[in-house]
């Protein structure tokens, strides 16, 4: 079995990202997580495994030399990677591949597996990311001020994405992620009909670009 999809999922931290990976997991039967690598130290209650593979720099650097990533980038400081085996385990399976990774990655994977399907996840402004980030409560201020400006970063890599979801709402950014990944599903299996085009279509990059330039402009950008 060889045909699985592969959906890339990247966003600003504090965008809602793990919410809606978790709400799609749950929801969505056949996706199979990537549970990447990293060189960082664990927080709070992650577990080896679970949230990360968490490796050592030696080791890490072990893993690109035995050509055993799909890609890697080094992200605020810590190495961060996909192992090549996570895509043989979805084929195997017989399911899609679902990987929660940052822009540098994306365009990466692209490159070696263009029909990858990339979202994304852009939160409703830079005040609302701000209150979220606060909201929930995990990090420090002067944390919260670094991630704002890697937000500001980041989103600038939005244009090489094919399906940008602003998280406003979240049952409806549930409903929309749920039927970018079905909709492709049926789109490339043939299907005659497909009832969850006209939300995923909502949300390709062509048709949400006048919607979001407040909220690329709330960041300082266009
Ligand atoms: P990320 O994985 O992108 O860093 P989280 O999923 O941890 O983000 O979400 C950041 C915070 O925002 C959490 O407290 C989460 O409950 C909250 N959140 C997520 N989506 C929404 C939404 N649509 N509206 C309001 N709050 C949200
Ligand atoms: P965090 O340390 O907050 O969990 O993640 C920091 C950033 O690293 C996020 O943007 C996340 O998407 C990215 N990331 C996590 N895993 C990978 C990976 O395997 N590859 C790449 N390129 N980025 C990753």
């Amino acid at each position: 079995m060889n045909n699985s999809s592969v959906f890339i999922i990247s966003a600003p931290s504090g965008s809602g990202k793990t919410t809606l990976v978790e709400r799609l997991l749950q929801e969505v039967p056949g996706l199979h997580f990537s549970v990447s690598y990293t060189t960082r130290a664990p927080r709070g209650p992650e577990q080896h495994n679970r949230e990360y593979c968490f490796v050592s720099r030696e080791e890490f650097r072990e893993m690109i030399a035995q050509n055993r990533l799909l890609e890697w980038a080094e992200v605020f400081g810590n190495y961060y990677g996909t192992a090549t085996r996570f895509l043989d385990e979805a084929r195997q399976a017989g399911e899609d591949l679902l990987l929660d990774i940052d822009v540098q990655g994306a365009a990466q994977v692209k490159k070696v597996i263009p029909d990858a399907v990339s979202v994304f996840i852009l939160p409703p402004s830079r005040m609302e990311l701000e209150a979220r980030l606060r909201r929930r409560s995990q990090d420090q201020e002067d944390v919260i001020q670094k991630r704002l400006r890697d937000a500001t970063r980041e989103i600038q890599g939005y244009g090489s994405y094919d399906f940008i979801l602003v998280n406003d709402d979240l049952e409806q950014s549930a409903e929309r992620l749920k039927a970018i990944v079905t909709s492709e599903r049926l789109r490339r299996s043939g299907a005659q009909s497909n009832e969850s085009a006209p939300l995923a279509e909502s949300c390709r990059k062509e048709n949400v670009l006048s919607q979001i330039q407040p909220i690329l402009a709330s960041f300082g950008g266009s």
